[in-house]
């Protein structure tokens, strides 16, 4: 807490600095601005002056927030005045883990979100067959058999019947398992005789036959043999994912987990001057060593790109599977499974290696941990690089943080290490994280109030397309710790809630501290960037179940409207 206070004066002062030097390069007081907002309900998030009225924006910068009058004596004849009416302005909503390119193929491939039964799954993969070539892969994801009457595992039967002709691969909502035809498994060469790979499960009937439902590192299996995207189609893909999260009120996206090629196309999107966007890329850093690992370490840390668009400084790996799929590493066994565990799907010794070589660099690690023994190998591994490179302030991430031994919870501020937190994972997992795990071992599952009690700050986010893209399912998550219906009545495991505050830090200058951005982004203050979301009512008053009704009614980035809702 103490560390980030003093973090957040010195954001202030730098902020200052950059607003004068601003000052100076426009001209002096005479350059107007090129937006003001007036008449509007406006959250800073910033401690120092945390609600105005009025906003000027010039050089796509912050240039004065406060009253009106003052906001006016910015105007120029061509500067835009946006009287709002008494709206919501809050700093530009920033989602700290998402899977950019993963979204922009959900939303071109069959979109199986919501499905409600193996039935509903294939209907949905049987209207996208029609008109297609056979042999032509068809790719769907978001089935989650959780939601479903019969919540065991699909077997592929009644999917090969209705799609026999084209291979069909359908991944899991949390991305950590995949259900396929037989096309798709004879194509992989899948056989009753092949055995599990490390790190993953082929689920198999009583004769041992694979029955479509490949978990973890066995997903690779038939992945590997896959037609791979053109550039072109995952630019494309890309692009929308922007649009799409614009539309929600983002604007920026932790890239949870960004290929070489991704990377060079956020470059190039920036260089033409299509990202109007700010993207904190997390390099992938797969589960063992690589070339291009080691190529992106050797380039060195980059921030800011392409005018503010591009941060290339943070390495994704990852510890464990997902706890939906029983992937997610657990000390004990299961709940519902007393002969599972989990899978660790990375070495520690490699954890530990990566960070070495990324403290070294001035590169930041974020893992990916959900089960407590996931979470423990990781702080474990953390700290051990720690104590060969001690680096004060790396500001590593664990990714998910979501079942955590109650032990461990003081270690994340102990060690400096930040836990990125979806909120909207508490109330998608929680109508069946007690069969998963026993009533013991919940308090220290999406312990946010106990984290954020040792003083850590909890970047929030979706990881979409796990969940929604709207960050204000997240919001409403952490305020109430009830799902959309207000289920339950009391919240679950209510004493873990957000304040409102708190709420919106998570979404804004949490988000901008874990990246290395408070500086430049995260709040309303004058000298960081112009990026905010105007909402149709206020997040900050509104009865909690009001949250979900909210609607954006603008996006702008740098000062510049980068998306507007035009239905009244
Ligand atoms: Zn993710």
């Amino acid at each position: 807490m103490i560390r980030h206070t003093v973090t957040t004066t010195l954001a202030a002062l730098t902020a200052s600095v950059l607003a004068t030097v601003a000052h100076a390069q426009a001209g002096g007081a005479a350059a107007p601005a090129e937006v003001i907002v007036t008449n509007a309900r406006i959250y800073t998030v910033d401690d120092s002056r945390p609600f105005v009225s009025a906003m000027a924006v010039r050089g796509g910068r912050v240039a004065f927030v406060g009253d009106e009058r003052g906001a006016m004596t910015l105007r120029g004849p061509q500067t835009r005045v946006l009287d709002l009416g008494g709206r919501t302005v809050i700093p530009g909503m920033v989602d700290s883990h998402g899977h950019v390119a993963n979204l922009g193929s959900a939303l071109a491939n069959v979109d199986l979100v919501g499905s409600t039964s193996v039935d509903d799954v294939i209907a949905r993969v049987v209207a996208k067959v029609a008109g297609r070539p056979a042999g032509e892969w068809i790719v769907g994801r978001g089935w989650d058999q959780n939601r479903w009457g019969d919540t065991r595992f699909p077997s592929h039967d009644k999917l090969t019947a209705a799609v026999p002709n084209n291979p069909v691969v359908l991944t899991r909502v949390d991305g950590h398992a995949s259900y396929m035809n037989r096309k798709a498994m004879e194509l992989a060469g899948i056989t009753a005789a092949m055995k599990d790979p490390d790190g993953g499960q082929i689920l198999r009937d009583a004769n041992g036959n694979p029955t479509g439902v490949f978990v973890d590192n066995a997903m690779g299996l038939v992945s590997r043999v896959m037609p791979a995207l053109t550039r072109d189609e995952v630019k494309r893909n890309v692009l929308a994912a922007i649009a799409e999260a614009q539309k929600w009120g983002l604007t920026g996206v932790h890239d949870a987990g960004s290929s070489e090629q991704v990377l060079g196309i956020y470059d190039e999107l920036g260089k033409a001057g299509q990202m109007n966007f700010r993207m904190y890329a997390m390099f992938s850093g797969g589960r063992s060593e690589s070339p291009a690992l080691d190529r992106i370490i050797a380039t060195g840390p980059k921030s800011g790109l392409n005018g503010g668009t591009l941060w290339i400084r943070s390495i994704k790996l990852y510890s464990d599977g997902a706890l939906g799929s029983r992937g997610a590493a657990l000390l004990d066994p299961y709940s519902d499974d007393a002969s599972n565990s989990g899978l660790l799907v990375s070495d520690p010794k490699f954890i530990e290696a990566v960070s070495v070589k990324a403290l070294k660099a001035g590169f930041q690690v974020n893992t990916h941990a959900i089960g407590d023994r996931g979470n423990r190998v990781t702080l474990d591994a953390f700290e051990a690089a720690l104590k060969q490179v001690p680096v004060a302030d790396h500001r590593f991430r664990i990714e998910h943080a979501q079942i955590i031994n109650y032990a461990d919870i003081p270690r994340f501020a102990q060690l400096g290490v930040i836990p990125a937190m979806q909120a909207s994972h508490q109330t998608s997992d929680m109508y069946w994280a007690g069969a998963r795990l026993g009533t013991h071992r919940l308090p220290g599952a999406y312990a946010w109030r106990a984290l954020l009690n040792t003083g850590v700050v909890i970047p929030n986010g979706s990881d979409f397309p796990v969940e929604f893209v709207n960050p204000l399912l997240s919001f409403h998550a952490a305020i109430s710790r009830q799902d959309a219906n207000d289920w339950p009545a009391a919240g679950w495991y209510p004493e873990q809630v957000m304040t409102r505050e708190e709420a919106l830090k998570s979404m804004t200058i949490w988000p901008a501290y874990s990246a290395f951005q408070e500086n430049e982004l995260g709040s309303l203050t004058p000298g960081k960037y112009a990026d905010f979301t105007v909402l149709d009512q206020d997040i900050m008053r509104v009865p909690a179940p009001l949250v979900l009704k909210t609607r954006v009614v603008s996006t702008w980035v740098g000062g510049k409207l980068v998306f507007e809702n035009r239905v009244p």
